[in-house]
C-alpha cells in the first residue's frame, strides 16, 4: 500500500512515562505503516528538558508558531520528588504552562464517546468541549490573613501616579484578604480562540460568568465577549448557523445537565478548572478525554488531558504486563493530522484520521479494549451485545490496526 504524503511537517513533541511508550507504539502500529510522516521531533522528556535548560520546549513552542500544528505527549511536571528521582538541576515549568504562553492559546477539552460507555448524564449524546481561561484570576493572586482589627483598601496607583482608591471592608476582627486580577489582552485573546474554534468545529458557543455580582471583573468578561462577538463573528456564525450566547454560570450548569451537549462552553480560569472535571467525569474516563490548544492566530497543539500514568509505568519498568488506555493518544494524532489536512488540502490526510478513529471506536464497540473501560461498560456487553474483553496496550493497538485496514 503507498503511503500517505504530507506536505508541512507536523511538530512532533514526545515526553514522559508511561505515555512515552504508547507514544512510540502508536507511532509504529498506527502512523507509520499508513502515513509517510513528515516531522520536526521535540523531546520532551524531563532528561532532555533537564539537559537543555528546557530550552526544547521553547524551541517546540516556536516550532508550533512557525509550522501551524503539534502533537504532543504527556509530560512529568516536576515536583520535589520527581527533582530527586530525575537528579534534576532546576524545577523546571510545567512544559504545558510554557508552550500556552507563548502561544498564548486557549485548552480545549472534549470527550471521546462511544455508545457502549455510557455518560452519567443521560440526556447527553453529544459530546460538551470545555474552554477553559487559563490565566490570571486566582490563580495569580496575592493574598493576606488578617490578623487582627483594621481596614482593607484596594488601591491602584497608575503610571502617572493618579490613586484610585476603595474600602473593601472595615475589619472588626481577624480575617482574610485576597487580590486577583485579569488584563484586556488575555481576555480579547480567549474569546477570540473561543469563537474561533467554535467556528471550526461548527458549534454553539456558550460563555458563563456571575456579572451580576461581580460588575466590573466579570462585566468586562462578558462585554469583551459581546463585542468581539458582533465585530468580527456574528456574521460568520450566522452563515454557519451556529449561536453565541452569554448566560450567567448558575443558569448555565442547570442547561448543560439538561442538555443534549454539542457545544463549546467557555468559563473563566477557576469556573473551568471546577467544570472540566465535572464534565469529563460525568461523560466516564479522563483516558478518553482529548485536549488542544488553539491560538487566536490559529496554531493547534492537539494533546491527551490525562498525565504519564506514572503507576502504570512503574509496573512496565517491572515487567508486568499493562492496559493503559492510548485513546486520547491516538485522538491527538489523528486531531493534528486531521488539522495538517485541512490546512494543506490533503483529502486522504483527512480521510485517515477519520478512518482511524472509526477503527479504534469500533474496536472498543467490539468489546476489545483497555481495563479501565472494562469497568464502565454496564453488565459486562456492549451495546450490540458483544462480551467485553480486556485486552493489554499492544494487542488493543493491533485490534484496532486490524479494523482500520479491513476498511481501506
Ligand atoms: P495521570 O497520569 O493522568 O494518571 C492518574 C490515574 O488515572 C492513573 O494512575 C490511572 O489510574 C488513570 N489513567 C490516566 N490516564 C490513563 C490511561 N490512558 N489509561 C488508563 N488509566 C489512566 O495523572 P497523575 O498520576 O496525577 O500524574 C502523573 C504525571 O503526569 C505527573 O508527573 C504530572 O505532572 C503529569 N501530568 C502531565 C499532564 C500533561 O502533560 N498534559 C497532565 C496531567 C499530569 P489507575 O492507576 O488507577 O489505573
Ligand atoms: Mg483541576
Amino acid at each position: 500500500m503507498k503511503k500517505i504524503e504530507m506536505k508541512t511537517p507536523l511538530v512532533e513533541i514526545d515526553g514522559d512515562e508511561m505515555t512515552r511508550i504508547l507514544w512510540k507504539m502508536i507511532k509504529d502500529e498506527l502512523i507509520l505503516p499508513f502515513v509517510d510522516l513528515k516531522s520536526e521531533y521535540y523531546d520532551l522528556s524531563l532528561p532532555n528538558r533537564d539537559d537543555t535548560e528546557d530550552k526544547v520546549t521553547v524551541e517546540s513552542a516556536e516550532a508550533i508558531k512557525r509550522l501551524g500544528v503539534g502533537v504532543k505527549c504527556a509530560t512529568i511536571t516536576p515536583n520535589e520528588d520527581r527533582m530527586k528521582e530525575y537528579s534534576l538541576k532546576k524545577k523546571w515549568k510545567s512544559p504545558n504552562g510554557t508552550i500556552r504562553a507563548i502561544l498564548d492559546g486557549t485548552v480545549f477539552r472534549t470527550p471521546i464517546l462511544t455508545p457502549s460507555v455510557k455518560p452519567s448524564v443521560r440526556s447527553w449524546k453529544k459530546p460538551i468541549t470545555i474552554a477553559r481561561h487559563a490565566y490570571g484570576d486566582i490563580y495569580k493572586a496575592v493574598e493576606i490573613r488578617v490578623p487582627e482589627k483594621g481596614k482593607a483598601e484596594l488601591l491602584f496607583t497608575s503610571l502617572s501616579g493618579q490613586e484610585t482608591r476603595e474600602t473593601i471592608y472595615d475589619f472588626e476582627c481577624p480575617g482574610v484578604l485576597m487580590g486577583q486580577y485579569n488584563k484586556d489582552s488575555s481576555i480579547s485573546s480567549f474569546a477570540h480562540s473561543c469563537f474561533s474554534f467554535a467556528l471550526d468545529t461548527n458549534q454553539d458557543l456558550w460563555f458563563s460568568a456571575k456579572d451580576t455580582i461581580s460588575k466590573k471583573y466579570d462585566e468586562t468578561f462578558k462585554l469583551t465577549f459581546q463585542d468581539i462577538y458582533e465585530k468580527f463573528y456574528k456574521e460568520k456564525f450566522e452563515e454557519k448557523g451556529i449561536k453565541y450566547f452569554y448566560t450567567l454560570i448558575d443558569d448555565a450548569v442547570a442547561r448543560v445537565i439538561r442538555s443534549e451537549g454539542g457545544f463549546v462552553w467557555a468559563l473563566k480560569n477557576y469556573d473551568g478548572d471546577v467544570m472540566s472535571d465535572m464534565v469529563s467525569t460525568a461523560f466516564g474516563s479522563l483516558a478518553m478525554m482529548t485536549s488542544v490548544l488553539s491560538s487566536p492566530d490559529g496554531c493547534y497543539e492537539y494533546e491527551a488531558a490525562h498525565g504519564t500514568v506514572t503507576r502504570h509505568y512503574y509496573r512496565y519498568l517491572k515487567g508486568e504486563e499493562t492496559s493503559t488506555n492510548p485513546m486520547a493518544t491516538i485522538f491527538a494524532w489523528t486531531g493534528a493530522l486531521r488539522k495538517r489536512g485541512e490546512l494543506d488540502g490533503i483529502d486522504s490526510l483527512i480521510g485517515f484520521a477519520d478512518n482511524m478513529e472509526k477503527a479504534a471506536l469500533a474496536t472498543i464497540e467490539d468489546g476489545v479494549m483497555t481495563g479501565d473501560l472494562v469497568s464502565l461498560i454496564e453488565g459486562g456487553r456492549t451495546v450490540s451485545g458483544k462480551e467485553v474483553k480486556k485486552v493489554n496496550s499492544a494487542q488493543f493497538l493491533s485490534e484496532i490496526r486490524k479494523r482500520y485496514e479491513a476498511m481501506a
